[in-house]
């Protein structure tokens, strides 16, 4: 974290990160860690993140453990979820599992998210396994995988975390049905600093009507992490080890969409990540995070959509260079918490998260009264796939995006944009748009991207502007803007072949 100028001296480094120069974040995280377990006997907990989901208050006696069921927040570390897990297997002195289920296919997953996947469960394996905790990985249907391991070790109650999306909501519904009588369920928000359901009771209208609810409740909800710690409980049914390699055949996935060499998956690699921006990135993110040619956002996207590094962790850790570069980090907060948490937010309590119904009614409206203008282009799913529009600066977006795993955030919202004005319907549009993303990007299949897409096809969480041919009262994004914001030039030339034509 160190900046060491000519003369040796530190230079916008935060009083507790300057005392040991040759600790990792990660030290010095797992040190923050052990320092808040010891000054709280039992530690903070907010009660406010965990809700039950069925009847049952009291421990089934006679079980032989509690069980964590890891869908969305996928590691052990800096997990509240895991956390209250492991506080009530040692308060009713019994072992401690997780379990994971993956499921095949799943939405537009292909190799590339299998692949960071299971790399990442690997580590939460071993983990686990240093701990001695049991780790369980399922492969099928979640809600009969996770009730036959419930039954099969006998198992008194089951913790699990939150995402407001349909699928997970939808094995949650049916794990209630199918778990035994008796045998408690309950739901932890770990990915939200304040917990979704604790900052509105309803669908937001934007940053704007969710920014202060979130803000006024932070101070209760941001707290340190205590450490998941060695269970000193033994498990009467101990795991097996998983073995990795036969978990997703060749023909269970889409093998064409390759793995990518910058993004390594797990909570270790994330870590780094996250230090390697606080160290050469943030300074800049404030005032070059919307300009594509630079490099200086977090590009923490692909670990925080699994889980592997928590939001949470990331704003603690961001906030210490408070100081130093206050704007950068407000930005971030924005971002990484206010947007974020806007997203979860929207996915839950609309349930047409990711298709037109979902829009105000305005913008559908106006869309609707537009679906029969004469389009300039109209492209084919297969033509966007493949990067053939007439728009050199659309065409290396979409080079970004399949060879890389990830689109630059500004080109997100001109590249979805650019869909909804060359595609046959703004339905038509949507359903490109999350497609690609989905399939190609990393951090994609998340509320995050479902909400990008919809703000930018449908104006969510956005206003009406000046009428236009073909989009209505949706916010225009043009070529020539973006000209006026960055080198277009240059963007293109880095994913285009140099002789390339520009419009
Ligand atoms: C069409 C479109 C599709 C998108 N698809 C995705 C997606 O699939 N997954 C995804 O995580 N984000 C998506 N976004 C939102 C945003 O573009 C990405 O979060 C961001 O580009 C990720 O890169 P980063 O981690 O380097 O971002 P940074 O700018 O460094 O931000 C840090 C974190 O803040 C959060 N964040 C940043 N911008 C937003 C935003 N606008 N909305 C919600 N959260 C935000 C993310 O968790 C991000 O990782 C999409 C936006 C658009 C317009």
């Amino acid at each position: 974290m160190a900046k060491r100028t000519a003369n040796s001296k530190i230079e916008d480094e935060p009083a507790d990160l300057k005392k040991s120069k040759n600790e990792s974040l990660v030290e010095k995280i797992q040190e923050s860690r052990i320092k808040c377990a010891k000054s709280v006997q039992d530690f903070k907990f907010n009660k406010k993140r965990v809700r039950l989901l069925n009847e049952v208050e009291e421990f089934l006696e006679g079980s032989q453990g509690v069980l964590y069921w890891m869908v969305r927040d996928q590691r052990v570390q800096d997990n509240w979820a895991m956390l209250f897990a492991q506080r009530l297997a040692l308060k009713e002195k019994t072992s401690l599992h997780v379990c994971f289920c993956v499921v095949v296919p799943f939405l537009e997953a292909t190799k590339r998210h299998y692949d960071f996947l299971l790399n990442g469960l690997k580590e939460v394996e071993k983990e686990c396994c240093n701990l001695d905790i049991q780790f369980h990985l399922l492969k099928g249907d979640p809600s009969s995988e996770v009730s036959s391991l419930v039954k099969e070790l006998n198992i008194g109650a089951v913790v699990t975390d939150f995402s407001p999306l349909r699928l997970p909501r939808k094995w949650l519904t049916d794990l209630t049905e199918n778990l035994p009588k008796n045998v408690g369920l309950c739901q932890v928000d770990t990915h939200n600093i304040v917990p979704c359901w604790i900052t509105s009771e309803k669908q937001e209208y934007g940053a704007r009507t969710i920014r202060n609810k979130i803000h006024s409740q932070m101070c209760n909800f941001l707290t340190e992490f205590p450490p998941v710690i060695k269970h000193p409980h033994e498990a009467k049914t101990e795991a097996k080890p998983t073995d990795w390699n036969t978990i997703i055949g060749k023909s269970d996935t889409d093998e064409a969409v390759k793995p990518v060499d910058w993004a390594k998956p797990g909570t270790a690699a994330g870590y780094a990540t996250l230090e390697s921006f606080c160290n050469e990135r943030l300074k800049h993110f404030a005032t070059e995070r919307n300009d594509p040619t630079k490099n200086s956002l977090s590009n923490l996207s692909p670990w925080l959509r699994f889980g592997h590094i928590s939001p949470q962790r990331c704003i603690l850790v961001v906030k210490k260079f408070q100081k130093s570069h206050k704007n950068s980090v407000d930005a971030f907060v924005e971002e990484a918490v206010i947007r974020s948490e806007l997203a979860d937010n929207y996915c839950y309590y609309q349930k047409d998260y990711d298709n037109i119904n979902g829009a105000y009614e305005w913008a559908r409206n106006s869309l609707k009264q537009h679906a029969k203008d004469k389009r300039e282009y109209i492209y084919s799913r297969k033509e966007f796939e493949e990067g053939k529009t007439h728009d050199q600066l659309w065409n290396a977006a979409q080079i970004q995006l399949v060879k890389e795993g990830k689109m630059h955030g500004f080109l997100r919202m001109y590249w979805a944009k650019k869909i909804l004005e060359w595609s046959t319907t703004p339905s038509e549009a949507l359903e490109i748009a999350i497609f690609l993303n989905d399939r190609y990007s990393l951090d994609g299949m998340d509320s995050n991207g479902y909400v990008g897409c919809m703000w930018s096809v449908c104006a969510i969480h956005d206003r009406a502007w000046g009428e236009r041919n073909v989009i209505g009262k949706i916010r225009i994004m043009t070529y020539q803007g973006c000209k006026r914001k960055f080198d277009v030039d240059s963007y293109i030339t880095k994913y285009c072949s140099k002789n390339s034509k520009k419009i």
